[in-house]
């Protein structure tokens, strides 16, 4: 097939709008697959569930418009900002998007988030209105709204309904007649954009490459832009949506390489291949390691589930290169980890993950962010580097006289809500710290409203709070948006004077009365009740903003036998032994282990 009968196009959507219903059709209108067949593209069971992409997966179709054969690569993009660099680096091998959008719902957040991305990568944009055939649909409004928000004309937009297979075949030429075909070069040096990979058991790695110049061919050897590193081209494979084997691959088709790569850590998303001779080769496009946002220790039920846990967070990590995974250890939880994650979402589908394809059960902490520290300089710090400190663990976190100024991760937040909501939920970002930077209306009752937020402040439970005062209506979404200067502060929790670690938090300074209160308040309900009194304080910098007390008493589980059955007394105590022993001793206070699974999972 010709160059200029190639198109390369993804689908974006806010969740459940119907990307992968749309993907199914368009495969079944090209043939690719057989009728019936449902949700094809999204494989694994956490997809399914939460009705998210979150892997790219892609297939090439053949269409025929004007009797002449097209090859359409759909390069199928996950929906969600929280993996915005895997959507921009799949964007980068496509043309054009379809941007498709509920008729009923209208334009949500993720709309609005995964429209910018595609328009900053100039990329074509088809305006799709999908389930035309719902009773409420309203295709006219959300035209309206279309216009308003990023001036789309109406009368380029189609409508369709991806169940009933209406509107499928206008999709199609719209592909074929409004974008461009891609910039390929046959003749060139072959040189190939990798932006995905997974894991095959028998294979190994597997990368997904977007052909961009020359050809490929099995037993060719390539090497990496990026590491340098060189392989050998063991199988190549096209993907109808199944993966047909073939021997060569060439300029303008995506496909699956699969090379001695040992992990998926050396298949860098954003990367270039190239044959190893040709060292000369500029690399497609600048390569930017994804960075981790949100952060949570994890650590087994109990520590004979060690090595399991490890295996499980290898596996994983195995087809998802972006989870950072480093060691951590808890006096109190034990031997773990502190993983990093790409956002909010890529933390519930990987602890999702972990429990559905390994039924592990680990104790995950509340999400927690990275801050960043200027320390006072120092002849020491300045010399080698060291005056500026990333800490996101608050166990690391400096003493309040050597720091110079500290900063906290910011987000630029997205909400679209019915205009009957707007007062609860401009309190709720008010009391998050937020600051108002946009409001406008999208239509007669729905507002778009914009707000800096610290990520802190969203890590909890801001999505929840948020469809809860809205009814549900709300959408949201957010993109990272670097660092800003914040009065930041340890809060420490001590128990008859003594500073238990693991409790400690870093909170803004207008928290950490109420955070100290809510934390004190807790652990009085939580810690039983023991032979001395127990003093529970919340304390910034020695200065204690709460306390609490738990008045002592003796726990005697035999008293109430009145000297009974020696056996069964000599049970109960060895019991009230064993019980102790998982307990850990903090200032001759004994905390059972569940004290600290309580308060560190939120
Ligand atoms: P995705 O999250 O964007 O991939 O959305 P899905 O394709 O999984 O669709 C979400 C839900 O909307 C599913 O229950 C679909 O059956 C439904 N759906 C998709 N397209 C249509 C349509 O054209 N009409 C109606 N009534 N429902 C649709
Ligand atoms: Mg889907």
């Amino acid at each position: 097939i010709p160059v200029d009968r190639i198109r390369n196009f993804s689908i974006i959507a806010h969740v459940d709008h119907g990307k992968s219903t749309l993907a199914d059709r368009l495969l079944e209108f090209t043939g690719a697959i057989k009728r019936g067949h449902n949700q094809v593209l999204d494989k694994l069971q956490v997809e399914r569930e939460r009705g998210i992409t979150v892997k790219a997966q892609s297939a090439s179709l053949l269409y025929n418009y004007n009797r002449q054969e097209y090859l359409l690569n759909l390069i199928d993009t996950p929906g969600h900002v929280d993996f915005s660099n895997e959507v921009s680096r799949s964007l980068s091998a496509c043309q054009g998007v379809i941007l498709l959008v509920d008729a009923n719902d209208g334009v949500q957040a993720q709309t609005v988030a995964n429209f910018y991305l595609a328009f900053g990568n100039d990329l074509v944009i088809v305006p799709v209105l999908n389930k035309i055939d719902l009773k409420q649909a309203d295709p006219d409004r959300v035209c309206g709204q279309l216009k308003s928000l990023f001036d789309i004309e109406p009368d380029s937009v189609l409508r369709i309904s991806a169940k009933l297979g209406t509107g499928i075949e206008k999709v199609l030429e719209a592909i074929v007649t409004r974008l461009p075909s891609p910039v390929v070069d046959r003749n060139a040096k072959f040189r190939a954009l990798l932006f995905d990979s997974s894991y095959d058991k028998y294979r190994g790695v597997l990368s997904l490459v977007y052909i961009r110049d020359g050809s490929i061919c099995v037993g060719d050897s390539i090497t990496s832009c990026h590491t340098k590193k060189n392989y050998e081209v063991k199988t190549l494979s096209l993907l109808r949506p199944e993966e047909v084997g073939v021997n060569k691959l060439v300029s303008g088709q995506i496909g699956l390489i699969g090379c001695n790569m040992r992990s998926s850590k050396e298949a860098y998303i954003g990367d270039t291949l190239h044959h190893s001779e040709n060292d000369s080769v500029e690399p497609l496009q600048g390569f930017h390691p994804s960075r981790p946002m949100v952060f949570a220790g994890i650590y087994p039920m109990d520590q004979s589930q060690h090595i399991n846990l490890r295996s499980a967070i290898e596996k994983l990590t195995l087809n998802d290169s972006a989870v950072t995974v480093d060691m951590d250890t808890s006096p109190a939880l034990g031997q773990g980890w502190r993983l990093g994650f790409l956002g909010l979402l890529h933390l519930e589908v990987f602890s999702q993950r972990l429990q559905q394809e390994y039924g592990a059960e680990p104790i995950l902490t509340a999400p927690s962010v990275t801050y960043k520290i200027k320390l006072k300089p120092t002849k020491q710090n300045i010399k080698d580097g060291t005056d500026i400190i990333f800490v996101n663990n608050p166990a690391n976190f400096p003493e309040s006289f050597k720091i110079e100024e500290s900063f906290e991760p910011m987000v630029l937040g997205t909400i679209i809500t019915p205009d009957k909501y707007l007062g609860p939920i401009i309190s709720l970002c008010m009391e998050r710290r937020g600051t108002q930077r946009s409001a406008m209306n999208i239509d007669n009752d729905r507002v778009m409203l914009q707000y800096d937020l610290p990520l802190c402040e969203i890590v909890l439970d801001f999505h929840d709070t948020l469809k809860t005062i809205s009814s549900g209506y709300a959408s949201f979404d957010y993109e990272d948006n670097g660092y800003q200067s914040s009065n930041l502060i340890k809060l420490v929790i001590l128990l008859n004077s003594i500073a238990v670690d693991e409790l400690s938090t870093i909170v803004h300074i207008t928290k950490a009365q109420m955070i100290g209160r809510k934390l004190v308040l807790k652990l009085k309900d939580i810690i039983p009740r023991q032979m001395v009194q127990i003093a529970i304080q919340a304390c910034v910098n020695g200065k204690v903003l709460a306390r609490e007390n738990i008045k002592a008493y003796r726990k005697d589980v035999t008293a109430k036998l009145y000297g009974g059955d020696i056996t069964r007394r000599m049970k109960l105590l060895a019991q009230q032994a064993a019980g102790k022993k998982k307990m850990r001793m903090v200032a001759n206070i004994s905390l059972p282990r569940e004290t600290f699974i309580d308060v560190l999972k939120k």
